[in-house]
């Protein structure tokens, strides 16, 4: 840490990080100077982040643009019919903004991202792009050896670009940096459930979201800061409806858009943006650390929508969510175009209709910038919960 960043508080050293993770990646360029490393951005949901950290490259989540560039290039280069991120990303290629990446990693999350990972490879070519092939049937015995292998086909790239040997001893120490994040995370995550007020959503966010980009060390050094301020903090709770909100795991919804929802009389108790920054949980630290981290993946009981697993009853456990969590309204945010997250509305609506659970349908897109529409929508939704 600078000493700059020294006489900073943790908020505002998080809101640094945050802001640069857009366009810019200065930061990402720095750290890279300063420890003469390497990095690999990757697009969401989920990527064995450990591995890049590992061979000294920094893993960067590449969450899109927020609307901060103009799409021109990527809007003649894709169909209108592709959700916003995808075009995001791949205009921060064309405009070099990713110049800071010496890695980019794509994965077989649905058509779109499988695509983009093609057209930035025939587009950005002196970049090294690597496609990661999760697997799809979670419930046989070959998927973890499967992803083991896909993992290995990861390490040879690195050990290509860096020039670095895979160290087993590494990837351990890498895996225990991030499960102590993925730990501090559900903190934060707990004290939303328990007591909302404390941490606005809008933080929350700033918070993980900086942790997508900068060095697993200094987040979970900074965050062990940030709860001890948060436990001091003397905040009255407000008469707001307890919410639960599905679909936005992939494409974000700008932080205006959430924060327009708060506004509008509830708290955000659970949502999916960012959930590829603490969804894989506690990696197994004993045997084969790239075993482990493929056990992880397909064995995890919790459901990711991009992953499909057919022995996990999603109806079940959004039910179960509502109960656990005493959650009063859903809110299914869509991104446009996005076929995974629609899936994934189909099934949940028909576990709230079955308990008749009160639920709002929305869509958006990473560069939505009117919200009125919005407020009005959300408030009379919690209004009509919270007065009937
Ligand atoms: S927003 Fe949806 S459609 Fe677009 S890349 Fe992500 S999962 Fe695929």
């Amino acid at each position: 840490m600078s000493r700059v960043s020294a006489q900073l508080s943790s908020l505002e050293i998080f809101r640094q990080w945050y802001e640069d993770s857009f366009t810019e990646f200065k930061l990402v360029s720095e750290w890279k100077d300063v420890n003469a490393g390497y990095a690999l951005g990757y697009f969401p949901v989920y990527f064995p982040v450990e591995i890049p950290y590992s061979f000294n490259a920094l893993p960067v989540a590449l969450y899109g643009a927020e609307g901060r560039i103009n799409l021109d290039i990527a809007i003649a280069h894709t169909q209108s019919f592709v959700c916003t991120i995808c075009k995001s990303v791949f205009q921060l290629g064309a405009e070099d903004r990713l110049k800071a990446f010496d890695v980019l990693a794509f994965s077989n999350i649905c058509d779109v991202a499988r695509n983009l990972s093609g057209i930035m490879k025939r587009n950005l070519v002196d970049k090294e792009i690597v496609y990661l092939h999760f697997p799809i049937h979670n419930d046989t015995p070959l998927a973890i050896k499967y992803l083991v292998d896909e993992y290995k086909r990861l390490i040879d790239v690195l050990e290509n670009v860096t020039g670095i040997k895979y160290d087993e001893e590494r990837l351990r120490d890498s895996i225990k940096q991030f499960n102590e994040k993925r730990r501090l995370v559900k903190r934060l995550m707990k004290i939303r459930r328990e007591k909302p007020w404390l941490i606005p959503f809008t933080e929350f966010y700033v918070v993980v979201k900086a942790g997508s980009v900068m060095p697993v060390e200094m987040f979970n050094k900074l965050v062990s800061k940030y709860l001890r301020e948060v436990g001091s903090r003397r905040v009255r709770p407000a008469d707001r409806l307890r919410i639960l909100i599905k679909g936005n795991f992939c494409e974000q919804p700008p932080l205006m858009y959430m924060k327009t929802i708060e506004d509008a009389g509830a708290y955000i108790i659970e949502d999916e943006s960012l959930i590829g920054q603490y969804w894989i949980g506690e990696v197994d630290l004993d045997g084969d650390p790239l075993v482990s981290l493929a056990k992880a993946y397909v064995e995890n009981p919790s459901p990711l929508t991009v992953r499909f697993h057919p022995s996990i009853d999603k109806q079940e456990y959004i039910k179960r969510e509502i109960r656990d969590k005493k959650i009063e309204g859903a809110l299914f945010l869509s991104p446009k175009f996005c076929e995974p997250s629609l899936y994934d509305y189909v099934i949940y609506k028909k576990a709230l209709d079955d308990i008749h659970f009160p639920y709002l349908h929305l869509e958006y897109e990473e560069t939505t910038s009117s919200f009125e529409h919005l407020r009005t929508m959300v408030e009379t939704f919690v209004e009509s919960i919270m007065f009937d």
